[in-house]
């Protein structure tokens, strides 16, 4: 008798849930053992400097495949782990893995010393008290010189609670590590935040630079970022770009470095050194016999 009501409960319980509701209620408990079956992995995708097409690093991607449903969107998978607070683990992990094989990749000689690697970090990431000295410990035991990690924020992080905020980042600054602001322009929020806090990098979103060449209006937000970031002595990364006649574009407005499939998509580890070999300007290396055209 109580198990008949409690199959009753069940079905109670599916029949009144919404379709996207049960998709994510399935994708939350498979994602709860994707760490552990190691379903999660990294990709990396190379940040390009656009005046001489010069290697300045990677940006690591997180990437899960599911054992039946294949491969599914950070876009679809990140809000999940970010509401479940599963996010905290998942990122820290791909902080702690992605610093280990950049650190690895110099150790080596496949990446110059001074390339950079670029990690995003979600809301709930920001958020945790202890984050600057969880960042501190992973730098310790991988290795890695401060200086050569980005750390990926979004404007709507710092409008959430400004004051936090400003600790935060006064604390990442002090370690060493440099803040970008991902997806800028895109997030409600005013400009006032950018003079009083330490970040060294605005990354254009894709939707103001994908139609650059044809729509005169992205064209000016584009140009107006760029100018904005230099005039606060900040450098700008365009994302998205796609092909040649919009790097064109974003080179005449004085645009610091890209990243987008033009150049490359995002990639597996095991191809980054050779993409950034093939990039790497000659005084990198110590060599000193060939130049590559810029
Ligand atoms: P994002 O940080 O803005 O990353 C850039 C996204 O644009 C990536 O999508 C990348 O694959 C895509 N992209 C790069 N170049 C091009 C291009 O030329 N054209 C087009 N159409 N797309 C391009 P992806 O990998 O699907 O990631 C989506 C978002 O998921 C990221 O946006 C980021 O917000 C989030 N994400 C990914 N990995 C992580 C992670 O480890 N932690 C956190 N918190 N968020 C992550
Ligand atoms: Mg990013
Ligand atoms: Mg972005
Ligand atoms: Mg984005």
């Amino acid at each position: 008798q109580a198990k008949q009501d409690g199959r009753n409960d069940y079905r109670f319980f599916i029949s009144n849930m919404s379709p996207p509701d049960m998709v994510r209620a399935s994708l939350e408990s498979a994602l709860h053992h994707a760490l552990e079956r190691q379903e999660l992995s990294l990709q990396y995708q190379p940040q390009i400097r656009v005046s001489n097409k010069q290697f300045i690093g990677t940006e690591v991607l997180l990437r899960w495949t599911h054992e039946t449903l294949g491969s599914i969107s950070p876009v679809v998978f990140i809000p999940v782990l970010e509401e479940t607070g599963l996010i905290n683990k998942v990122g820290e992990w791909v902080l702690a893995s992605s610093c280990r094989q950049h650190q690895e990749w110099i150790e080596k000689g496949a990446l110059p010393s001074d390339a950079k690697l670029s990690v995003n970090l979600s809301p709930r990431q920001f958020r945790q008290r202890d984050l600057a000295d969880r960042i501190v410990q992973i730098l310790d035991i991988t290795g890695m010189k401060p200086q050569l990690l980005t750390l990926e924020i979004t404007e709507g992080v710092l409008m959430d609670n400004l004051q936090q905020g400003i600790d935060i980042l006064g604390r990442l600054r002090e370690i060493g590590v440099s803040i970008a602001i991902d997806d800028f322009g895109t997030g409600y929020s005013s400009l006032a935040y950018l003079k009083d806090l330490p970040i060294d990098y605005l990354k254009i979103d894709r939707v103001f630079v994908k139609d650059i060449v044809d729509d005169k209006n992205d064209a000016a937000i584009a140009n107006s970022i760029i100018a904005l970031a230099h005039n606060l002595g900040m450098e700008v990364i365009a994302e998205g770009v796609e092909d040649h006649n919009v790097l064109g574009v974003l080179q005449a407005f004085g645009c610091d470095h890209y990243q987008g499939f033009f150049f490359s998509r995002p990639v597996d580890p095991e191809k980054i050194p050779g993409i950034a070999l093939q990039l790497f300007s000659d005084e990198s290396f110590g060599f000193t016999g060939t130049t590559h055209p810029s």
